[in-house]
């Protein structure tokens, strides 16, 4: 049985100690926590979401749909885990935060081949090993890390959404929809905060007014839209306070559009909505979405109060920004996930560069694969570039310097199609998904016909 150490027990390390364990390693899963903290990680558990708790949407005609059905194909736990964990959020996958990282704790602690060591690495292993120890890597392995990759790190910054109380939600003025009735449940996956057109602008005064925690340089790139030098923020995720900056109008026609949401009690559309969605299986909790905010703890609970529903809000955990290390991908990995120069170091999750939990999960699933399969001496595989995975790693590992940003799974990465008659962004994008679909089918195919 040969040996794998796997660095970072998150979303992208459980799953690869996994799959390199299924196909016969004996995997050496290293987590610092809870020795050692990220600064937005709160427990001992693996795969621990330290944001949203959706893990995007789950139809088939959607990028992170498709990754999704990518995922179930190829036997991922991590996706396993989600899907039986889940909580109500109309066409997207979420979970229960804490019975989904207990679930995965649990199949990767009880694998026969998994032994989890709670340690902080701090030089780059010199066997066969996975780094995959996040966004949040720690000073001194990012330190070793730089020095292998000889270049300097990429950092940009994430912001995290506030999490409310649902007992401390006013249901006499919020109510439960989803967007255009798209939800599971009868009355609506969320919960809905209306605002008339003076309560959003008041709103968003006291948004522009209230006090950051310190400003400091990155954040002054943010608001000039200038990416300066190492500061890069994703777009995905800017707080809401740095939304507001960019025109008053910004935030109705971003996280607080209203389309598709009527007020049972009016039975108009809202000039804008606070949408919050349940954060585990109790719901006894629930997240602002599209709520990241740097704003002062006692500003956040000040100004968010002001949101009709949220007046007498119990805060359970504040919106906050942090550090984002990523390597620089393009010159340093192949698609297969190995290093260029080290064909048994491979590198997954979101240091590769990959954006979003399921992209991370993926990425991990593949490095596990290939881990073990060069373990077995045979080739690391390449995954066709119109899977969603496939072109994720293709773009990765070859993006132009210049154009290289975190990347989450789209449509806009994967090869044009063959019939350019089909209109319509929907009908391009099934068929973008059953291409995909069919190519990995006949991918998966002959590897096992292979091997
Ligand atoms: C604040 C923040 C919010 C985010 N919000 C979202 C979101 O809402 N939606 C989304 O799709 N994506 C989000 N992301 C991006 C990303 O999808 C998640 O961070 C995801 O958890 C990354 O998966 P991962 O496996 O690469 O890293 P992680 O899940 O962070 O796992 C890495 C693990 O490695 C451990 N580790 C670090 N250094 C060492 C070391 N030296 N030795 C041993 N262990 C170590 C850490 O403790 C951690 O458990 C967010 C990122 C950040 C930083």
């Amino acid at each position: 049985m040969q040996d794998l150490i796997v660095v970072g027990g998150g979303l992208a390390g459980s799953e690869a100690a996994w799959q390199a364990a299924e196909r016969g390693m004996r995997v050496f899963l290293y987590e610092m926590r809870p020795e050692v903290s990220t600064g937005a990680h709160t427990g001992e558990h693996l795969a621990e979401l330290v944001c949203s708790n959706s893990l995007g949407s789950n139809l088939p005609d959607r990028a992170s749909g498709v990754l999704k059905e990518e995922l179930r194909k190829m036997g991922s736990i991590v996706l396993r885990c989600a899907e039986e964990t889940a909580v109500p959020a109309g066409g997207a996958l979420a979970v229960d935060r804490q019975a989904f990282a207990h679930q995965v704790t649990e199949k990767i602690t009880c694998h026969p081949n998994i032994h989890v060591i709670r340690q902080e690495i701090t030089i780059i292993p010199d066997k066969s090993a996975i780094i995959a120890s996040g966004p949040l890597t720690s000073l001194a392995l990012s330190t070793a890390i730089a020095e292998l990759t000889g270049s300097q790190h990429l950092y940009f910054y994430d912001a995290i959404a506030p999490i409310v109380d649902y007992e401390s939600i006013n249901m006499a003025i919020a109510y439960r929809a989803s967007r255009y009735d798209r939800g599971e449940k009868d009355d609506g996956d969320y919960i809905n905060c209306p605002m008339t057109r003076q309560e959003y602008e008041t709103f968003v005064d006291a948004l522009l007014e209230a006090e950051r925690i310190e400003l400091r340089e990155f954040e002054r790139d943010l608001e000039s839209g200038v990416n300066a030098g190492a500061h890069h923020f994703f777009e995905g995720c800017l707080p809401v306070e740095i939304i507001a900056r960019r025109g008053r109008e910004a935030l109705a026609f971003g996280p607080m559009r209203p389309v598709g949401l009527i007020d049972p009690r009016t039975g108009r559309r809202p000039y804008a909505v606070v949408q919050l969605r349940q954060d585990n299986l109790a719901g006894s909790l629930y997240n602002l979405v599209g709520f990241q905010t740097n704003l002062k703890f006692a500003e956040q609970r000040r100004v968010l109060r002001m949101i009709p529903g949220l007046e007498k809000a119990e805060f359970l955990r504040y919106g906050q920004m942090h550090r984002n290390t990523f390597i620089f991908s393009p010159s340093n990995l192949r698609p297969t996930l190995q290093f260029r120069i080290r064909d048994d170091l491979f590198f997954a999750g979101q240091i590769t560069g990959v954006e979003g939990y399921v992209g991370n999960i993926a990425t991990g699933l593949l490095a596990g694969w290939n881990a073990a399969r060069l373990a077995q001496r045979k080739p690391a595989l390449e995954l066709p570039g119109t899977t969603m995975l496939g072109a994720l790693c293709q773009y990765i590992s070859s993006a132009s310097e210049a154009d290289f940003q975190p990347m989450k799974a789209n449509f806009g990465i994967l090869p044009a199609l063959d019939n350019p008659n089909l209109h319509g962004k929907r009908q391009r994008a099934a068929a973008h998904a059953s291409r995909a679909a069919a190519d990995l089918d006949s991918f998966l195919k002959k590897v096992v016909e292979d091997s």
